[in-house]
């Protein structure tokens, strides 16, 4: 019986945000090629399965139809669209190449996933290109064009699944929020750095939601140098109690991996064994599993963090010192981190500070 599946193909790489860009297409092969080496598909309970592009009227159950058309016209150097009427230009959300069908893709591998979660073929499917979870229905955010989360979700919701939605990735889950603030039907738990220091500016405990969504939204902000310490601490207060109160029958996940303590964009410290052990939670509270990539920046840091998270999904332990092929490739190495960040008492013991403060605040207003 399969358990686990990934959704991956080249197709997912060839195209990008341009070379100057944090969002490198890299980072998606680099952990393909880790998981291949690993030999991560070749087991009887785990299989690779091949994305399709979303259909316009897919995105459309987030997307308006304007901002798809627009895409699809930017994308081929279309000039009907002004580019910045839907936040695109020089900076986070470049117009490029074949934008719509890469993007489109993504949002479609997602899509594959939710299906094979949602009709049991698998317990487990890991997305890792998609959690592109700031884009709003008629605009790009933050490296994100389409929002796969979003899509699949209301994919989900239409198959009258109660969906829990947990964020780990180091950025407000903004995009996400706002699609389902004013419904009960999904609970949405972001943990990410606050939005004092970081890009997108909100994710405060004070946002829970409005009208019958009042509740359902919960946010969990760190200060910058959080560890693995506080954070898995405030997670386990938080996330286990929420989302067994929910009762989901799935939960979807955002895995970004910009928390990393080596991460170039963002001030959190975790370390991979942080990271896995939120990723162990989860499955731990997930009847099936819709599991998305999202951030991450040092393209080593991630490619060894979601081979590590697939591991966790499929119920494997890989082992520690990387396959010789890839290093031969890539350089040698240990997929787990063996070293901890440095970070004075002064900032670890403000961090846990803030951490508190946060749960309970959280606690209070919604009565864990
Ligand atoms: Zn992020």
């Amino acid at each position: 019986m399969i358990k686990s599946a990934i959704i991956c193909s080249p197709d997912l790489w060839q195209r990008g945000h341009g070379v100057t860009h944090p969002l490198k297409p890299a980072r998606l092969q680099r952990t393909y090629e880790l998981l291949a080496a690993y030999g991560a598909f070749d087991g009887q309970e785990s299989m690779l399965v091949q994305p399709r592009q979303a259909t316009p009227e897919e995105l459309g159950l987030f997307h308006t139809e304007e901002y798809i058309e627009a895409v699809r016209n930017l994308s081929q150097g279309g000039k009907r669209f002004n580019p910045r009427r839907y936040n695109f230009g020089p900076g986070d959300n470049p117009v490029f190449p074949e934008m719509y069908e890469t993007e489109a893709l993504k949002v479609g591998a997602a899509l594959v996933a939710a299906e094979l979660v949602a009709s049991d073929q698998v317990g487990v499917a890991f997305s890792f290109s998609g959690g592109l979870h700031h884009a709003g229905p008629a605009h790009a955010s933050g490296f994100c064009v389409f929002n796969d989360v979003s899509v699949a979700i209301h994919w989900l919701l239409q198959r009258s699944l109660r969906v829990a939605y947990v964020d780990i990735d180091a950025h407000h889950g903004d995009g996400v929020q706002d699609a389902f603030y004013e419904t009960d039907r999904v609970l949405t738990i972001s943990l990410h750095e606050t939005g004092l220091y970081l890009f997108p500016g909100t994710g405060f405990v004070e946002e829970l939601g409005r009208g019958a969504g009042r509740g359902y939204a919960v946010n969990l902000p760190f200060a910058p140098y959080t560890d693995d310490e506080t954070y898995l601490w405030a997670f386990e207060e938080i996330v286990p109690p929420l989302v067994r109160r929910f009762q989901p029958d799935i939960v979807v996940s955002q895995l970004g991996v910009d928390t990393h303590y080596r991460d170039p964009l963002t001030h959190l410290c975790l370390t991979t064994s942080g990271y896995v052990a939120a990723v162990t939670t989860i499955k731990k509270l997930a009847p099936r599993w819709l599991a998305l990539g999202g951030g991450g920046y040092d393209i080593e840091v991630v490619a060894r963090a979601w081979t590590l998270a697939y591991g966790v999904m499929s119920g494997q332990e890989f082992p520690d010192s990387l396959p010789s092929t890839y290093a031969e490739k890539y350089g040698h190495g240990s997929l787990r981190d063996h070293e901890k960040p440095r970070i004075s008492s002064e900032l670890r013991e403000q961090a846990r500070r803030y951490a508190e403060a946060g749960v309970a605040a959280l606690k209070r207003a919604l009565e864990i």
